[in-house]
């Protein structure tokens, strides 16, 4: 505490990221990063860069990789997104927090389930925006019918996070469409791995924004990317907050890789497909060893087994050198979220665990 903090930030309780331990080499399945390098044409791309160009600033309208970005969702959607749909940020984290400032006025409700990503609190709380947290069922679903014609923005994580379960297209689109005066931000840090964007339903619904990052499915979590698509429209309120802000939020070196990471699509769908093999693998050898398993449309599974407390087998891991993620919160304090790793890693996760199960159960 210093006598210069200003009020906000004496009563503010950050964000807690994930551990990223110092102490000794974990299999580290804690953070949802992606087990793969990011592509190899990424990191020769990076290696070939005239680096004596670092002395000049980056473009910042990151005009390059936004039509990049278009490009491919314009394909991949049959449907013109242009570059001016597309707005990119250092990380969605920032993307998330430029949406606050862009949209929501303070003493504006933002409605969202009451286990999300926990960062949503932590921006309401930044921005004095009233959060509104609507309770999942009690099999962590999303109820949509509790999400129509509401009186405050909407931020839905699609997949949701930490429970993995993922809505359909159909589902947010009723959203959408229940809500025509209200922003629906949809996050899809996870989408890659199994769900259908929403970027298909932004030409068609103007208060529908998607955030993507390229932190885990494109294995940048160490890069900080991110980008979001909705209507020309909102997108240029983006940008406006941006040029208040801070106008060089993309570094060169970023861009460069961000471009070659959406021209190699082959080594994308490679490693997705890769993880949700694992995924589907390690949730059926957990369910043999008698974890519920919820139903994962993601990069990891959320787990609970019935014979051993959550927080306990978080530190018997940890002890044993697995860390995976816990969260001492209501209603989930008896699950583990869990990130896929390569197979090796998932099989050591899975032999520690047979191992601690052994000695807590007989
Ligand atoms: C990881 C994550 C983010 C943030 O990603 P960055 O692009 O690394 O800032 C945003 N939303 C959710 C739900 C996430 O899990």
């Amino acid at each position: 505490m210093s006598k210069f903090w200003n009020d906000k930030i004496k009563e503010i309780e950050p964000y807690v990221p994930g551990e990223q331990p110092k102490d000794k080499k974990y299999i580290k399945l804690n953070t949802n990063e992606n087990p793969y390098p990011p592509s190899a044409k990424v990191i020769e791309k990076i290696k070939s860069m005239n680096l004596e160009d670092l002395k000049l600033y980056p473009d910042p309208d990151v005009t390059e990789l936004g039509k990049v970005i278009a490009e491919y969702f314009s394909n991949k959607i049959n449907n013109k997104i242009t570059y001016k749909q597309v707005f990119i940020g250092n990380g969605s984290d920032e993307i998330l927090a430029f949406i606050f400032m862009t949209f929501f006025n303070a003493g504006d409700k933002v409605y969202y389930p009451d286990i999300t990503y926990s960062f949503y609190p932590v921006y309401a709380d930044l921005f004095n925006v009233k959060e509104i947290k609507i309770p999942l069922n009690d099999n962590f679903e999303i109820e949509i019918e509790k999400y129509f014609g509401l009186d405050g923005h909407i931020i839905i994580t699609n997949p949701n996070a930490p429970t993995s379960i993922a809505l359909k297209l159909e589902e947010i689109e009723k959203i959408a469409e229940k809500n025509p005066s209200q922003l629906v931000v949809v996050d899809e840090a996870y989408v890659d791995f199994g769900a259908e964007s929403a970027v298909k339903l932004v030409n068609k619904y103007d208060n529908v924004l998607v955030v993507q990052t390229f932190s885990k499915s494109r294995s940048f979590a160490g890069m900080r990317l991110g980008y979001a698509i909705g209507s020309e429209n909102t997108i240029e309120g983006l940008n406006r907050l941006k040029f208040s802000f801070n106008s060089y939020t993309i570094d060169r070196i970023s861009i460069e890789a961000g471009i070659e990471s959406f021209k190699d699509d082959e080594y994308f769908e490679k490693t997705n497909a890769k993880i949700i093999q694992t995924r589907e693998k390690t949730s059926e050898e957990l369910k043999k060893l008698g974890f519920k398993v919820l139903n994962s449309s993601a990069n990891f599974i959320f787990i609970s087994h019935n014979k051993i407390f959550a927080g306990d087998l978080y530190k018997q891991l940890k002890e044993n050198g697995v860390l995976v993620r816990y969260f001492a919160k209501d209603r989930i304090d008896n699950y583990l979220r869990v990130t896929i790793g390569t197979d090796e890693e998932i099989g050591i996760f899975i032999e520690k665990l047979e191992d601690l199960l052994g000695n807590n159960v007989n």
